[in-house]
């Protein structure tokens, strides 16, 4: 079913309490060219980057390095922790925080990109290193780690602003804190009443499935809703030793899912995610993202085509099980967010008409019904509570009639070419809808204050 345990024969004289022992595992993690070299043969390539300075942290935990298969140089999982010298090379593009988070930080480590969740950054550290880390800016440096300060103000933030309420611990990897401090965090979010979940994003489970301790799961169940997404980007990864971790998170009631990255040369094949997803649903880990390579320094090798990621989408989709199909993302670069990417199903539209194709190619006709009413927009009150942050309203805001237009900053004034007023009304106003048709209580004063009728796209602010 999964890929069997291996062990590299250059363990073979650890005994078993040690290398179950989490423990052990992280004090034993590969780092140098010395210590590589003992469990796999290093290309010229994996040398010159293993001893250049200022590369990205470099640490693999034996347990992982020993699902390698040292004979093959293209060996999915070697890619994904062993630096190559591609990794120096610079490509059009490239950024130091691509997402722009630091951005979007109102303090150090927490990340408010989006209404009602945060990121939040517990720690820099993880059990072993991706080398296309979308965080290596901050990663594996333990100078650049949050310190109880920061935590403070990470709480003290949360405590208040009302409209959070998920917040998705990660880091670095959070499951690598002292196992006190996580449960200190942990329980410090779930003592603030408007946070309804708890989300955990790590990859220990994966590189170090031994922490994955009945301890740690009786913990999580204190504090329930926890979800938690994992990070498998190939089958290789799915061991007996991951099956069992995920099997005593699940039992633990945390529902698990798993983000992927598109990585060139990894998994960047129809075959290969299909394997993938269908062996995460047999060890009931559902498929949540697939994300497209980050233009991140040092990842310029692992990036493919997005058009990839489309063909991947076109090969699951009506292929297999619906629970077996992620959602493909692009996280914009500059900070836009998560942009989901998928096949156009929608062939064609008219008024009482929608025509569909499906994955086979076969078209088909929705008729639309001629009498339906929708039900009406929400109170106010209830768009106030959901979406208390202007600005933010995207387009289901153009859709509800809030706003008429989304339009990039300086658009006004870019397009002022200085002519004549020929018109009665004066300036902006003949360009501002009349309101005929707006629900009433939006066009009052007090709303247009909270729901602007212009998102510019100035974020100065
Ligand atoms: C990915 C991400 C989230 C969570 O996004 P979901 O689509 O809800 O999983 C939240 N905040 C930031 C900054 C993120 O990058």
């Amino acid at each position: 079913m999964t890929t069997p345990s291996r062990r590299a024969p250059f363990y073979k004289d650890v005994p078993d309490e040690k290398w179950n022992d989490w423990r052990w595992q992280m004090s034993n993690r590969l780092n140098t060219v010395a210590e590589l070299a003992n469990v796999l043969e290093l290309s010229d390539s994996e040398r010159k980057a293993l001893e250049a300075k200022d590369l990205f942290r470099v640490d693999i935990t034996p347990y992982f390095a020993s699902l390698i298969d040292p004979r093959d140089p293209h060996d999915p999982i070697r890619a994904q922790v062993i630096p190559t010298d591609r990794e120096m090379a610079p490509f059009t593009s490239m950024m130091e925080d691509s997402l722009a988070e630091d951005r979007h930080s109102p303090v150090p480590g927490l990340v408010h990109r989006y209404p009602d969740r945060v990121l939040m950054l517990v720690t820099t550290q993880c059990a072993s290193y991706c080398r296309y880390c979308t965080r290596s800016r901050i990663v594996g440096d333990p100078g650049q780690t949050f310190s109880r300060k920061d935590f403070e103000a990470q709480i003290d933030y949360l405590q208040h602003t009302p409209q959070v309420r998920d917040v998705l611990l990660s880091g670095g990897d959070p499951l690598v804190l002292a196992p006190k401090l996580f449960e200190e965090i942990i329980s410090r979010l779930r003592a603030i009443p408007h946070i309804e979940i708890v989300r955990l994003g790590s990859r220990v489970p994966v590189f170090l499935p031994m922490r994955i301790t009945a301890e740690m799961c009786d913990m999580l169940s204190k504090y329930h809703p926890i979800w938690m997404n994992i990070h498998v980007n190939h089958s290789n990864e799915i061991t007996p030793e991951l099956a069992a971790a995920c099997d005593r998170l699940t039992r633990a009631g945390i529902p698990l899912g798993n983000q992927s990255v598109l990585l060139a040369g990894v998994n960047d094949s129809v075959h290969i995610q299909r394997k993938l997803v269908h062996d995460l649903v047999k060890i009931r880990v559902r498929p949540y993202y697939l994300y497209q390579c980050d233009l991140v320094e040092g990842a310029g090798h692992f990036r493919t085509t997005v058009s990839k990621g489309i063909e991947i989408m076109e090969g699951l989709r009506g292929h297999t099980s619906g629970y077996a199909v992620p959602q493909f993302i692009v996280d914009a670069p500059g900070g836009g967010g998560k942009i989901p990417v998928s096949p156009n199903y929608v062939l064609s539209q008219a008024p009482g008409k929608v025509i569909l194709r499906n994955y086979e190619g076969f078209i088909t006709t929705y008729t639309e019904p001629e009498d339906y009413n929708p039900h009406a927009v929400a109170p106010l009150e209830a768009q106030i509570k959901h979406r208390p942050e202007p600005g933010q309203e995207g387009v289901l805001g153009l859709l509800e009639g809030h706003d008429m237009f989304i339009k990039p900053a300086n658009f006004e004034t870019v397009h002022q070419r200085g002519g004549g007023m020929h018109r009665l009304k004066a300036n902006e106003q003949k360009w501002q809808p009349l309101g005929i048709g707006q629900p009433p209580e939006l066009i009052e004063g007090d709303a247009k204050e909270t729901l602007p009728l212009i998102s510019s796209g100035d974020d100065s602010k």
